[in-house]
């Protein structure tokens, strides 16, 4: 496959001048899928200045609601009517299970249509002013040019959070997904290109970018950039606040988690132990809220971990193809050695080994950068694993007694994303979830989030929210207008 015109600037799909090729490869097999054309400086320029162009024009921007909300509505049929090609291009690019590239499709779907129906529900609202002569009106404006810069692990779903919104809004943007995973972000902006052609929207509404770091770092600096919202890793997500310092953008940020799972002895056990697993090894870890951290009641330590090592180690691996594929591959042969390092550095500190650790042994994987789903046992918190991001399949597991001691094990990290309380005890759950200083917090269950609810963290797991009527809020203005009906002098001055 080859796809020479991929970079999409003012309304046109184009090459890059210089002529930068890369080669996307498939981290199942290392096969090559495509090869995408990556932008230089000149491309970053032009893509920023026709988005400033196409939102200056107004004719989106300050397009009725009902049309913007009539684009996404539309992009969300037809993204269903794509769905298996989606869905498809998604497991062959990122390594995951059709099954779980499906229900990002579904999830991409849903966050469009709520996007579309909030758009035209915010007019805004009245003040009161205390004069009889006077309107005091807050309305909500789109906030610009919106550079949306997304990662790895879910390329589609994370532009639909980020596009939907900004486009909602009246915003225009310039997109750069990762440069490991361009291919259902290159296809989202085709089908969206054409709806925006449909409705009349000027060239440059949107815009895609394609590349590497280099091409996201220009973007985060570029002073006709009005805001940024990037997905990513903790240290990227600091080089991208002091870029946007030069103009003071307005900044989203969503840098990932080092997730508490906290298991009382009270909790149904067999659940627990089900989604300690799912928490940990959905698309082999590589999830920003995955409950990296289990937290055992001690009393419960034996049994658990025996169950969960045993389980673990029947996850199937394999291509995301396969029906029976459980977990699929890690991104990329440098993220699988980075985890790698994790694991060996866990174990030279002292944890014990209870699952996995090692690369499969089956021969038709070899080719693929995959990893055993791993639990590490007898952790603690002066370890680096149980401190720092893995973003692999790796689990720590750390025991506590009294309650107040898995909070302060819970909260003891720089990160505060996403984390879970398992306990049969209401009063317990509601405690303990109003003490955790995390922006998602989970009882009796793990991962399942809805386009309703906002979602993003405290602490350096980012700024901002995504989804909600917040993640709106976070590509609009917010403009006070004052009217008064009858004006006459008011002499406060006397002269
Ligand atoms: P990055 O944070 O480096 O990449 C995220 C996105 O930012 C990619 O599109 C990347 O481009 C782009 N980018 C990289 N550097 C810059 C920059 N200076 N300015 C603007 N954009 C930039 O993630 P990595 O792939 O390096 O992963 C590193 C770690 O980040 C992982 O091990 C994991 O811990 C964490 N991570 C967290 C995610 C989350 O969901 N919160 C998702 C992915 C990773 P490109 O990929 O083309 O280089």
């Amino acid at each position: 496959m080859r796809n020479p015109n991929s970079l999409l600037i003012g309304g046109a799909w184009t090459a890059a001048r210089d002529g930068g090729e890369r080669r996307v490869v498939n981290p199942c097999d290392g096969s090559l899928l495509a090869t995408v054309v990556e932008a230089g400086a000149p491309e970053v320029d032009e893509a920023v200045r026709a988005a400033r162009t196409a939102f200056d024009e107004g004719a989106w921007s300050g397009a009725p609601a009902a049309r913007r909300a009539g684009v996404l509505t539309a992009t969300a049929d037809t993204v269903q009517r794509h769905r298996e090609e989606l869905a498809l291009l998604e497991t062959l690019d990122t390594g995951k299970t059709l099954a779980e590239s499906r229900t990002d499709v579904d999830d991409a779907t849903a966050v469009l249509r709520y996007y579309a129906a909030l758009a035209t529900t915010d007019a805004g609202r009245t003040v009161e002013t205390g004069r009889p002569d006077a309107v005091s009106r807050v309305l909500h404006e789109p906030v610009g040019v919106c550079a949306l810069i997304t990662p790895w692990n879910y390329p589609l779903l994370q532009i639909c959070w980020k596009v939907a919104p900004a486009l909602a809004a009246g915003n225009t943007v310039v997109a750069k997904p990762s440069e490991l995973t361009p291919l259902t972000t290159i296809r989202l902006f085709e089908l969206l290109q054409d709806r925006l052609a449909e409705a009349g929207a000027p060239d440059g509404t949107i815009n895609l970018l394609l590349g590497p770091a280099a091409v996201g770092a220009p973007l985060t600096e570029h002073p006709m950039v009005d805001l940024v919202s990037f997905t990513g890793g903790l240290a990227t997500g600091r080089a991208v606040m002091r870029a946007a310092a030069g103009t003071v953008k307005r900044l989203a940020l969503e840098l990932g988690g080092k997730n508490p799972n906290i298991v009382f002895a009270d909790a149904d056990p067999e659940a627990a132990v089900d989604f300690a697993l799912t928490a940990a090894f959905l698309h082999s870890g590589q999830v920003c809220s995955a409950g990296s951290r289990l937290l055992l009641h001690r009393s419960l330590h034996e049994e658990f971990t025996a169950e969960l090592a045993r389980r673990a180690d029947l996850i199937r691996l394999g291509s995301g193809l396969a029906k029976e594929t459980e977990s699929g591959p890690l991104i990329s042969a440098e993220h699988r050695a980075k985890v790698e390092e994790h694991v060996a550095r866990a174990l030279a500190e002292g944890a014990v080994l209870r699952a996995g650790g090692g690369r499969p042994r089956e021969e038709v994987l070899r080719k693929g950068y995959f990893l055993r789903p791993t639990v590490l046992d007898e952790c603690h918190a002066g370890m680096a694993v149980v401190r720092e991001e893995v973003f692999g399949p790796v689990l720590t597991v750390e025991t506590f007694e009294e309650e107040a001691e898995a909070l302060a094990l819970a909260n003891d990290t720089p990160y505060g994303l996403a984390g879970a309380v398992w306990t049969g005890d209401a009063g317990r759950a509601e405690r303990v979830a109003a003490r955790l200083r995390l922006g998602t917090v989970w009882i009796n269950d793990y991962h399942p989030y809805v386009p309703q609810a906002e979602w993003g963290g405290y602490k350096q797991s980012g700024t901002g929210r995504e989804l909600g009527p917040a993640g709106l809020r976070e590509y609009q203005e917010t403009k006070h207008v004052w009217r008064t009906l009858d004006p006459a002098p008011q002499r406060w001055f006397a002269g």
